[in-house]
Order: structure tokens, then C-alpha cells, then sequence
């Protein structure tokens, strides 16, 4: 007798920077228990290695050929041992085996990425390494354009989206909670710039995909947000 095989649907959340996406991919898929990448982390740790390899962040050609060199490896989701009410899974990030995880989360890598993600050779470099992390399906993927771009054909979409100014609020609380002190006017002027990039460059925008299921946070709680998004996963897998 043949077993039948289940594909386990790839599933996208796209957003803009601090609307949450984050925390609700990292508690979604610890709650399906599906793997989690975060491509975001893909172009920080670029950044970072250019950083230390002396290489501009404007140099495209020399950011391309680093993209060959970059091996970016996620972790499983874990709970902190002892986790507090504010406790969100973790997972740690290493790139070229070495443990990334917090280096890659200031502002400045946050910023630098966005400025070597605009270039369509880094982009192009990128691409397939994303797809292969998501083929065989059973995963969630956070990023910018993954609903759009890298998997257009995903099953199960969402873009998750607040105002400007929640999202500014809860970049400094998280900075905070990672012992980094910013003012709140600072947090959502770069909130800002950094919209204006992702919205605005020639290739791969920010933008909705047209099939994706709209979220906004700003007055929705976390819990809301991941049933919310859990209850859609279960739906399509029972229905398929
Ligand atoms: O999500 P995160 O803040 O870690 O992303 C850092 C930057 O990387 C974003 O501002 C964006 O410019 C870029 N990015 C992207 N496409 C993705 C993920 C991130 O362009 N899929």
C-alpha cells in the first residue's frame, strides 16, 4: 500500500518594518510547528559581512559575489527556558557557522540591509537561495516580497501591516527589551526612511500581493494576530 504524501503548504508574511511580522511568524510557526525563516536576516547578515570585509554597501558587484560565499542557517524555535509573559520564541541565526543572532539586530544592519537589498544583483543572489529554503513546503516565510517574488505561488499568504507610528512604539520597546535606548522620534524617523526605500525601489517593492489576507495590528494583540493566522493555516491544509 502506498502512503499518501502531504505537501505542507508554504506560507508568506509580508509587511512593513515593525508591523509585528516577526513575533506573529515566530508564534505561528512554533504553533504549526513549521520551520521559520526569516529573510530579513538574509540581508542583514550580508550587510554584516560586508561591514566587516570593508565592502560598501552601494559596491554591487562585490555584494554579489559575497552572496556566493554567504551560508545563513536558522535554527529551530525554542522558548526561552524560563519564559516571561513577553517571552517570544527564539531562534538562533548563523551565518558562515557563526552565531549572528543578536549582531545582525541593530539599527544600523537594519538600515545597511535595506541599502544592499536594493540592488538587483544582491536581489538576484538571493532568490534562489530563498526558494530552496522553502521548496519542500512546511514553512513560514517573513520577508518583503516573498508573497510577491520568491513565492508567488505560495499557498497561504499574508501581509501584515500597522500604522507608522505603532510600529515606531514598538520597534523601542523591543530595542529596549534588547538593552539598546532610542528615542522615540529617532525610531520612527527611520521607520519612515526605511518604509520609503522598501515602498519605493525599482525592484521588488513592498507591496500586497493581490491574493494575500491583509492584517493590520495596530489595535489587534499578538494572540489575535497568530489565531487569526493559524486558523487560515489549518483551514487550507483541511480543506486541500
Ligand atoms: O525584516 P528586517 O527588518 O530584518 O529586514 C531588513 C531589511 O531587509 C528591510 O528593511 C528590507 O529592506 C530588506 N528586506 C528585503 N526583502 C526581504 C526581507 C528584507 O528587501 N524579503
Amino acid at each position: 500500500m502506498k502512503l499518501a504524501s502531504v505537501r505542507l503548504p508554504i506560507v508568506t508574511i509580508d509587511g512593513p518594518a515593525g508591523a509585528g511580522k516577526s513575533t506573529a511568524a515566530r508564534w505561528l510557526a512554533y504553533t504549526i510547528q513549521f520551520k521559520l525563516i526569516d529573510t530579513g536576516a538574509l540581508y542583514r547578515s550580508l550587510a554584516l559581512m560586508a561591514m566587516e570585509k570593508n565592502v560598501a554597501f552601494d559596491d554591487e558587484f562585490k555584494l554579489a559575489e559575497l552572496c556566493k560565499n554567504l551560508n545563513v542557517q536558522f535554527g529551530n524555535l525554542e522558548l526561552p527556558v524560563y519564559p516571561d509573559k513577553d517571552a517570544i520564541p527564539q531562534v538562533k541565526i548563523f551565518c558562515n557557522s557563526i552565531d549572528v543572532t543578536e549582531s545582525i539586530r541593530s539599527p544600523e544592519m537594519g538600515m545597511a540591509a535595506s541599502n544592499v537589498s536594493k540592488l538587483p544583483a544582491v536581489r538576484e543572489a538571493l532568490l534562489q537561495l530563498q526558494r530552496d529554503f522553502g521548496a519542500q513546503g512546511g514553512i513560514v516565510m517573513e520577508g518583503r516580497d516573498i508573497g510577491t517574488v520568491i513565492f508567488p505561488e505560495a499557498e497561504v499568504k499574508f501581509y501584515l501591516e500597522a500604522s507608522v507610528e505603532s510600529r515606531a512604539s514598538r520597534r523601542q520597546l523591543e530595542l529596549k527589551q534588547a538593552g539598546v535606548e532610542l528615542s522615540y522620534e529617532q525610531i520612527l524617523k527611520e521607520t519612515k526612511a526605511r518604509d520609503d526605500q522598501d515602498m519605493n525601489r525599482k525592484i521588488a517593492p513592498l507591496k500586497k500581493a493581490s491574493d494575500a489576507i491583509v492584517i493590520d495590528s495596530t489595535s489587534k494583540s499578538f494572540d489575535d494576530v497568530v489565531t487569526l493566522m493559524a486558523s487560515k493555516v489549518r483551514d487550507y491544509i483541511r480543506k486541500n
